[in-house]
């Protein structure tokens, strides 16, 4: 069955789930900003074969994705069907979902809530058992299949979850600033405390009016570490650290993000291993 993901880490655990059944593609690479991809004509003939595409969901891929379903011409992929799955609606707990009217003043806003659910490993747990039920639906006979690997995937990364927090404990409560407003689940999963960010708004660059307040208050909060993705304006995050005092952390924040992220485990591992090192206490 070919299965297209949009993001690596989604392709990475239908790889892991479906085997030698699936045959997984993913359009974005780790070292792509997932809002903004820069579709290439193969990516439209790529989903055109597909049976499954697995996107993020919560509109994080929706300035892209929509355009390339057109071009793609693929009638299984219609909105709604079976042939697309939402990996964000296996997340139970959205965070910041907007409860007022949201508008183009506040940033580049996500309407339906913070996308980045898959940084929190624990949200990849059921993201796990999502991917496994529809690919049983849509192929029965590898139903057994994916229901044993999808639990022997389980007990792997269950066992990691608990490695990584008992290694990033000492964070608990650490006040820290990151770029993007990308790293709200890794943060609430390990207890860090994300008191600012670098952009002015979501999706909007820095100002210098609030470089400075946002310098003041990492001072005055004891910030010692800001978090950058590794495509995000690494230049705006180094100033911004360097003048508050702190230490700049560039982590991938997907699958192939960084050199030894090339599973969707490798990259937990590497953001916490990373994270861990900063804490200079
Ligand atoms: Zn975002």
């Amino acid at each position: 069955m070919n299965v297209v993901a949009t993001l690596p880490s989604l392709g990475d655990i239908a790889r892991e789930v479906g085997g030698d059944r699936v045959n997984v593609t993913s359009l974005c690479k780790g070292y792509e900003d997932p809002h903004y991809l820069q579709p290439k004509p193969s990516y439209s003939r790529t989903l055109r074969k597909a049976a499954l595409l697995i996107d993020n969901g919560l509109e994080l891929e929706v300035g892209w994705l929509p355009p390339l379903l057109d071009t793609a011409r693929n009638p299984k992929l219609i909105p709604g069907s079976t042939a697309i799955l939402d990996g964000a609606s296996a997340v139970t707990n959205v965070l910041e979902v907007p409860t007022g009217s949201v508008d183009r003043s506040q940033g580049d806003i996500h309407p339906f809530g913070n996308p980045h659910v898959m940084l929190d490993p624990r949200n990849a747990l059921a993201v796990v058992d999502l991917i496994a039920r529809r690919l049983a639906d849509l192929d029965p006979e590898g139903a057994a299949g994916y229901v044993m690997r999808a639990d022997d995937y389980k007990t792997r990364l269950s066992a990691r979850i608990e490695e990584w927090k008992a290694l990033a404990a000492p964070l608990r409560g650490e006040p820290i600033v990151t770029y993007h407003k990308q790293w709200e689940y890794l943060a609430q999963w390990l207890g860090l405390n994300i008191i600012g960010y670098v952009e002015s708004r979501p999706g909007i660059p820095p100002t210098p009016r609030h470089v400075t307040a946002l310098i003041d208050s990492m001072v005055k909060k004891g910030v010692r570490i800001v978090l950058a993705a590794t495509f995000m304006d690494e230049d705006a995050a180094g100033e911004v650290a360097l003048k508050a005092g702190a230490r700049l952390a560039v982590l991938p924040a997907e699958v192939g993000g960084a050199d030894g992220t090339d599973s969707y485990i490798d990259l937990i591992d590497t953001i916490v291993h990373e994270l861990a090192g900063t804490d200079d206490r």
